[in-house]
């Protein structure tokens, strides 16, 4: 029976909550994860190194979404996936604004591994226009915001109805932000970097 038993618990898979690398899952996506670098709000280097963890279903769709924009030419620039809940109380400190940071105290999906910040490049690598930045916390930002050109909200349409279509929800004030639907319920989690 015990000979069974281990045979059973070697073979387990990874529960779809598991926090994973997504540079285990696919090589297809641009980083540029502004949290490692001091080109953030925050104006400092809060990240111990660029890696972008996530839950295992969110990375899954996150591929599955990657895969469509290639079809079409494009891939999804990341700037921010999962982010301790220590970092997002340096955040709250700067922006006590629910709008464009959430209250640590509720934590934001990011902190639970639902959550990406992204764009996308086309293949030459050069970023979509998006009309603003990321991370501008200004209503230029939001999609309910249309006095932009007609490239720019097209660009933004793109991106949401293909993220949209893979299982994410976008975040109005963000143009950035999608959040994994069946991610929103997850624990919040505080955990450092595996900086190799
Ligand atoms: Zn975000």
């Amino acid at each position: 029976m015990q000979a069974q038993l281990e045979c059973y618990t070697s073979d387990t898979v990874l529960a779809d909550t598991t926090f994973v690398n997504l540079k285990d899952y696919s090589k297809e996506f641009v980083y540029d994860m502004k949290y490692a670098t001091e080109d953030n709000f925050l104006k400092a280097k809060v990240y111990d190194c660029a890696e972008c963890l996530l839950r295992l279903k969110t990375v899954q769709a996150l591929v599955s979404a990657n895969e469509d924009f290639m079809k079409d030419g494009y891939k999804i620039k990341l700037f921010d996936c999962y982010r301790p809940l220590s970092i997002q109380k340096k955040m709250w400190e700067i922006v006590s604004n629910a709008e464009y940071v959430a209250d640590p105290k509720k934590g934001s999906i990011h902190n639970r591994g639902g959550a990406v910040d992204i764009s996308l490049v086309d293949a030459t690598g050069k970023e979509l226009d998006m009309g603003t930045p990321f991370d501008f916390f200004g209503i230029q930002a939001s999609h309910n915001y249309t006095k932009l050109s007609k490239k720019v909200l097209s660009n933004r349409k793109y991106l949401k109805k293909v993220m949209v279509r893979n299982g994410f929800n976008s975040f109005d004030s963000e143009w950035w932000h999608y959040n994994l639907k069946t991610g929103l319920k997850d624990a919040v989690s505080n955990q450092k970097w595996n900086c190799e």
